[in-house]
């Protein structure tokens, strides 16, 4: 079977798309049509060569999406043909496949568990979730990396209860869904933070009650101001260190929690002073917003399709697959908050 994708030949060049042919499929795998992929940060920075020297070239790429099983390999229980899914990095139950491979003429193509930028593709049973039949796939697509993380981050990491205040550093696709499931927790106020005024803009449509651009203030010093003493929580999603600091700088002393999100360039680091911590503020970590993807992705589908929670305001971009180095560049020059590409998939 034969399916194109975007492959990534050499990183700080543009992709390729390429017929390729598809590997057999082994115990555990399944042939997903895929309807809708997310460009996320990731992607960039694998396309750029900002996470060091990349092994795996020639590969494909993508990690989040929805789409339609079409086959599936001997022991998969969890989906079968004609389902519709949403294709995620995170790990769920089922079996855990590596890598698989596929031809491109003579030469070998390298792609992980899940990729998620061509028309079709392998991927590893634990990696597909079940969709329910009201959420349109393309706002579906979304589950398999800016929604669960930033839902994750607020609901399963930083755990706020209603009232308790919220700065979030960085409008991007995890921003603004952490900003969404801030809103769904109750927390007041909920502050932005960016340096863009359109995306500042889009937080306030999904639930910010304030907006700092950064680009003209002290974020912090303006943080205080709102509330005096500093936030409870803090999320960073904009992979700056320097943005860092300003949320662990941001929250209160005695309790205040700053949750870090975003993926800093290879070779970048975190600098603080720990007397931050000798006040009694929490420094947390997530991986990819701590979810159990077959408990909290049914949950996450249903506060999308009730309507509590509209992703549309940042769904704005969506390119065919053709498009893909435009879409690419567009998450790069903040064109675009989290571009979508559309596949084509039949029924989708
Ligand atoms: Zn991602």
């Amino acid at each position: 079977m034969k399916t194109t994708a975007a492959v990534l030949v050499e990183t700080k060049k543009p992709v390729e798309l390429a017929e390729l042919e598809l590997p057999a499929l082994k115990p555990g795998q399944a042939i997903v049509e895929i309807a809708y992929s997310g460009v996320c940060h990731t992607q960039l920075l694998e396309c750029r060569g900002y996470r060091g020297e990349d092994k795996f070239l020639p590969h494909l790429l993508g990690h989040e999406g929805s789409g339609i099983v079409r086959e599936t390999g001997p022991g998969i229980q969890k989906v079968k043909a004609g389902d519709r899914v949403v294709l995620s990095w995170i790990k769920g139950s089922g079996a855990d496949i590596p890598g698989a491979v596929y031809r491109w003429g003579d030469r070998s193509v390298n792609a992980g568990a899940i990729t998620t930028f061509g028309r079709f593709s392998v991927i590893s049973e634990n990696r597909l979730t079940s969709l329910p039949k009201d959420l349109p796939l393309r706002e579906a697509a979304l589950l398999g990396c800016a929604v669960p993380t930033g839902f994750g981050t607020v609901f399963n990491t930083a755990k706020p209860m209603p009232g308790q205040s919220m700065v979030i550093f960085g409008m991007g696709g995890i921003g603004l869904c952490a900003l969404s499931a801030s809103a769904v927790a109750g927390c007041v106020p909920i502050i932005a933070v960016d340096i863009r005024p359109e995306k500042l803009e889009l937080a306030k449509q999904m639930g910010a009650t304030h907006v700092l651009n950064a680009a003209q203030c002290d974020p912090v010093a303006e943080v205080a101001r709102l509330v005096p003493g500093g936030t409870d929580f803090a999320v960073e999603s904009s992979g700056r260190p320097a943005a860092m600091r300003q949320a662990l700088l941001a929250v209160r002393q005695q309790g205040g929690t700053a949750v870090i999100v975003g993926n800093v360039r290879h070779g970048e680091n975190l600098e603080i002073d720990p007397k931050q911590l000798n006040l009694g503020k929490r420094l947390l970590g997530t991986w990819g917003g701590d979810n159990t993807p077959d408990r909290d992705y049914p949950r996450y589908a249903r506060l999308l399709s009730s309507g509590k929670v509209d992703l549309s305001p940042m769904l704005s971009k969506v390119y065919p697959l053709e498009q893909i180095n435009a879409a690419i560049d567009d998450l790069e020059a903040g064109r675009a908050i989290r571009p979508l590409i559309e596949m084509g998939a039949q029924g989708a």
